[in-house]
């Protein structure tokens, strides 16, 4: 009989039923360390009491109106995103691909507005990943995402990593934007360097184009600053959020400056359930506590404690891993031996960690994990490797 879920999921034998901060408990009781946290959504971990208490207030009072309505929940959340970033303006959605498709059409009704209406090509990057919409596969153009989906959306090209030259030659009098993750998630947790991301700033600025960054990753915190482009200085015209904002409620959104906004008037664009009174309730609690100075203080230092701790695991299993690379908490461990091998050995040693591309192993714990959980997550990486050298002895 053919699955009643849809199998497009090669899921892990793991059935989890509980989850207390950083632990996740399976279905047979065991616990396992939550080194992935749903992949960067949970940023403040499982159950967390202020979100509880965020949940069930909203709960028992109004889940759901209409964005035909004033929202104040969605209000209160953009002023505080407004308050902390470059942008004028938000638009909610409920994933990273909805937040892809209104960057996109919003960086293309931009050029419109003004009179340009055949500038609708989006400069993207190899390796990036945007979501699953027919605008985010057609972006990060991946053979395997794209094929057997029909005809794909004109107007988007793709530059190879560090191709400086393929980046000038791509842009053309009918560019609209650059898009890019300025640090990739699925392609393998590269970063971007900061003076790739201010010459990219600057070429958008002398060719009169927009920049749009997908933090939908590694924002909100995970590597240490509220947005990951404010180490470099830099800002985008247009960001797509979401994962981490609703920590673990379906959320995203979509900054933009009032400029680049500019053509989005009343009736150009919508969402059902986007921004509804429930998601933002703990959305506004998520940016409570991670926007805080102290917090995000906070996570610098777990993060300066877990990669000195992965550098000496790296060292001292050279053949099961190759180095570490990232910003804050958003780690990859890149790997000698098939990452997958080191995704299954962590479920053994009771530690959760996601694969990536490139051979990589993800870490995007909890934001707020304690250091005795990172004590704890190093040494089941540890056992986990001495289990893959075991097995390669013999
Ligand atoms: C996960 C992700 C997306 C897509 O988000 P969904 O909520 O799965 O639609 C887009 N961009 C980046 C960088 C992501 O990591």
């Amino acid at each position: 009989m053919f699955p009643s879920v849809l199998p497009t999921y090669n899921r892990a034998p793991l059935t989890f039923v509980k989850g207390e901060g950083s632990w996740l408990v399976e279905a047979d009781g065991r616990r396992f360390l939550d080194m992935g946290a749903g992949i960067a959504v949970n940023a403040l971990g499982h159950a967390h009491p202020a979100l509880i208490a965020a949940l069930t207030e909203q709960a028992g009072k109004l889940w759901h109106t209409s964005n035909l309505y004033n929202i104040p929940q969605q209000q209160a959340l953009a002023d505080k995103l407004v308050d902390a970033t470059f942008a004028d303006t938000v638009f909610f959605t409920n994933s990273g691909t909805e937040s892809c498709e209104l960057a996109v059409k919003m960086a293309r009704k931009y050029f419109y507005e003004k009179g340009q209406p055949d500038r609708i090509g989006i400069v993207a990057f190899e390796g990036a990943f945007h979501g699953r919409s027919h605008a985010a596969i057609a972006a990060a153009g991946s053979e395997k995402m794209v094929k057997g989906f029909g005809p794909l959306l004109p107007g988007f090209t793709q530059v190879a990593w560090g191709d400086h030259d393929g980046l000038h030659a791509a842009i053309t009098d009918t560019t609209a934007a650059i898009l890019i993750e300025p640090v990739q998630g699925e392609g393998g947790i590269r970063p971007v360097p900061d003076q790739c991301l201010k010459g990219l700033r600057d070429l958008c600025d002398e060719k009169g184009i927009l920049l749009i960054f997908d933090e939908v990753q590694c924002g909100m915190g995970r590597t240490g600053k509220l947005f990951a482009h404010e180490w470099a200085g830099v800002e985008p015209d247009i960001m797509m959020v979401a994962k981490g904002i609703g920590g673990g409620v379906p959320l995203g959104a979509v900054l933009a400056t009032q400029d680049a906004a500019g053509g989005m008037t009343a009736g150009t664009h919508g969402s059902t359930y986007g921004g509804n009174p429930l998601a933002c309730a703990v959305g506004t609690k998520v940016m409570d506590i991670v926007a805080a100075p102290d917090f995000l203080n906070a996570v610098n230092a777990k993060a300066c404690k877990l990669r000195q701790g992965l550098e000496g695991l790296v060292a001292s299993h050279p053949d099961v891993f190759e180095g570490v690379r990232g910003v804050g908490l958003m780690i990859g461990l890149k790997c000698k031996v098939a990452n997958m091998d080191v995704v299954t050995a962590g479920y053994d040693a009771g530690v959760i960690t996601v694969p990536a591309a490139d051979n990589v192993v993800r870490l995007l714990p909890p934001l707020n994990l304690s250091d005795e959980e990172i004590s704890e997550a190093l040494s089941r990486l540890q056992a986990s490797a001495v289990a893959i050298e075991t097995a390669i002895a013999s």
